[in-house]
């Protein structure tokens, strides 16, 4: 309850996505709560976050949508996607598969959300390091070809993750307002 008395000047939509146990709840939990389970989904449903932070001496409202499962059941439907500024791209960099899913990702972002959103690219669990199974320069080759920013993280370390959604935070400040 601490923003209550605040004035939010922009409210920004940001839409998590990517395969099954990545690490999408975590890094959210981490990001919102400053908070981390080893349980995968311990809590379940629940369909956004909010933080409010202060970019430009402006203050935001970042609202983090979560898929709270259903890309299980490749059902992300388009209201997920909808007025979506920005979307984190999960991969598990201990997970080849799910770094190779990318581009199925990618299509159904191109397809569902608003053209002009911006993507960045996550490996998560780098704190799992002598599992790496995507280097670093496979994901900057996509990034860079796809124009998407990328970082690697670990939600459990805290890795990056303050600084992932700065950054795409900030651009997205810097496209909308
Ligand atoms: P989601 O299905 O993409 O939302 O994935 P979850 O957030 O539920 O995480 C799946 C599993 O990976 C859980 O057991 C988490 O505790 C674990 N996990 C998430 N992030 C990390 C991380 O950065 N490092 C490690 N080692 N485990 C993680």
């Amino acid at each position: 309850y601490g923003d209550y008395h605040q004035k939010i000047d922009y409210v920004f939509k940001v839409v998590l996505i990517g395969d099954s146990a990545v690490g999408k709840t975590q890094l959210l939990a981490r990001f919102a709560r400053n908070e981390f389970s080893l349980d995968s989904k311990a809590t379940i449903g629940v369909e956004f976050q909010t933080k409010t932070l202060i970019i430009d001496n402006k203050t935001i409202k970042a609202q983090i949508w979560d898929t709270a499962g259903q890309e299980r059941y490749r059902a992300v439907t388009s209201a997920y996607y909808r007025g979506a500024v920005g979307a984190m791209l999960v991969y598990d960099m201990t997970k080849r598969q799910s770094f190779d899913h990318m581009v199925r990702w990618l299509e159904e972002l191109r397809g569902h959300a608003d053209q002009n959103i911006v993507i960045m690219l996550i490996g998560n669990k780098c704190d799992l390091g002598s599992l790496r199974a995507v280097p670093m320069e496979d994901a900057e080759e996509v990034a860079q070809r796809e124009n998407l920013f990328f970082m690697e993280t670990s939600a459990l370390e805290s890795t990056n993750v303050e600084t992932c959604f700065l950054t795409i935070l900030t651009e997205i400040y810097r496209i909308h307002a």
